[in-house]
């Protein structure tokens, strides 16, 4: 069956400012390496549409979102916090990255596609439940996988985020929700520089030393995470795929490669063959070493392609 990708032009406009690592370039990045690795045609490419506020408020308080529509600025540049700011065009993109995971979740309920990839921005896995921060506005990841259980009545949905950087906005907005594994690995100490230090029930928090590869980042997966998904038996399985843990990404400080994220989503996609009917939706995250984003995400996607 079909892989979905899913952006919007309007991911391109959102600009934080020349300069800053999380640019619209991330985009045309992922673009261009999946065109020169000839998997862009293979892809049923679909535009993102833009979620409603209802939709946001699934993982977010109202006044919360409310308060971002209000502060969206007609023009130049406001800061919302010390890394994250709005243009014009970010509260469109926020909510059609939002949007993209929804209407992802939904085509693949459908049975339209086996599988989707968000290619879209801004991220959201730093957002907390009243909180941007981390180039984040609202929890992406978070608000599909809310959506996958709220109307489509799943029971079980994980989350897996091998972004170099914790979830813990992610963490936030599904820590009261028994229905939802969150496994998150992630180079500590680092940026957000806390996390519930715990390997236990549904949070699989697995900190990684500055310069861990792949040999250790895949058994930490092995020991920990694979186990807790095959007890959980999700019945969709959402990767918030971050591309910052690659060794080439001036963000980072760990040491995987394109091959790591290749490997890392071939085993969501067996659990997910095994419990989901190989269901799996996943959404961009960091990456910020333009050339290392845009072969790892395509390694990524050529993984989700069954290839
Ligand atoms: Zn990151």
């Amino acid at each position: 069956m079909a892989t979905a990708i899913y952006t919007h032009p309007v991911c391109e406009q959102h600009d934080m400012g020349s300069g800053h690592a999380e640019c619209p370039a991330r985009i045309a990045a992922i673009s261009s390496a999946l065109e020169s690795a000839g998997l862009i045609q293979q892809l049923d490419q679909r535009r993102a549409p833009m979620a409603s506020q209802d939709v946001l408020g699934l993982a977010h308080p109202d006044s919360y979102v409310q308060a971002i529509y209000d502060v969206a600025p007609s023009e130049g540049l406001i800061s919302l916090d010390g890394d994250t700011a709005m243009n014009v065009f970010t509260l469109e993109a926020a909510r059609r990255a939002a949007g993209a995971a929804v209407a992802a979740v939904d085509a693949v309920m459908a049975g339209e596609v086996e599988n989707a990839f968000c290619q879209t921005r801004p991220p959201g896995h730093h957002a907390e439940s009243r909180q941007s921060m981390g180039f984040c506005l609202f929890g992406n990841v978070a608000i599909a996988a809310k959506h996958a259980l709220e109307h489509h009545g799943l029971q079980r949905v994980a989350i897996v985020d091998f972004d170099v950087h914790h979830g813990n906005g992610t963490e936030d907005l599904v820590k009261d929700d028994a229905r939802i594994l969150f496994c998150s690995s992630f180079m500590h100490p680092h940026y957000p520089g806390y996390f519930g230090k715990n390997i236990s029930g549904q949070r699989i928090n697995t900190p990684l030393d500055g310069g861990t590869g792949g040999a250790e980042f895949r058994a930490v997966l092995e020991d920990h995470w694979l186990p807790a998904l095959r007890e959980q038996q999700p019945e969709m399985i959402f990767i918030s795929a971050g591309f910052d843990a690659h060794r080439d990404d001036p963000l980072g400080g760990l040491a995987l490669v394109e091959d790591d994220f290749y490997w890392a989503t071939k085993q969501f996609m067996e659990i997910a063959d095994e419990y989901a009917q190989g269901r799996v939706v996943s959404v961009l995250e960091g990456g910020y070493n333009l050339s290392a984003l845009g072969s790892s995400a395509a390694a990524h996607v050529q993984a989700l392609l069954g290839q």
